[in-house]
């Protein structure tokens, strides 16, 4: 058994037993961040285990990239936020290449900069969606993703 956080959230959507899952794309899944302290926060998981991009067939790689960008702009589109945040990071068992795409507004963390500052906070139980958000959010990136795909 694969020890990887990324590849064992794709294992609970191939068994229909992640929530947060929204839709699946040629190259990866994109699902709802696990915590909204940033509001529309979205992730693209991409669909093999690899570190880098440098480590991906370039067919692929490219694909992965084009796929991004469309998730993004659904991003984008579904939550209007002033820019966009893009990062491509990994720690521990989470090495296996993720997106994580922050839909970002003037003054959402107390001095200018990536979200990370926020610490702690990010991840506070507060933060965690309901069902109804969940909801809310998988349509809203649904009927943008449809306008794009
Ligand atoms: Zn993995």
């Amino acid at each position: 058994m694969c020890d990887c956080m990324v590849c064992e959230r794709i294992e609970q959507i191939k068994n229909g037993k992640n929530p947060y899952f929204v839709r699946e794309l040629r190259t990866g899944y994109v699902v709802i961040g696990d915590h909204q302290r940033i509001k529309g926060y979205t992730l693209f998981l991409c669909r093999q285990h690899a570190e880098e991009l440098h480590f991906l067939k370039p067919a692929f790689r490219d694909a992965f990239l084009h796929e991004m960008a469309v998730v993004a702009e659904a991003v984008y589109n579904a939550f209007r936020p002033d820019k966009l945040n893009y990062e491509l990071l990994g720690a521990g068992k989470g090495l296996h290449m993720h997106w994580h795409i922050f839909p970002r507004t003037a003054g959402d963390t107390p001095r200018p900069g990536p979200v990370w500052q926020l610490g702690k906070e990010l991840s506070a139980e507060e933060f965690l969606p309901d069902a109804a958000q969940l909801e809310d959010f998988r349509r809203r990136l649904n009927v943008e993703l449809d306008k794009l795909l």
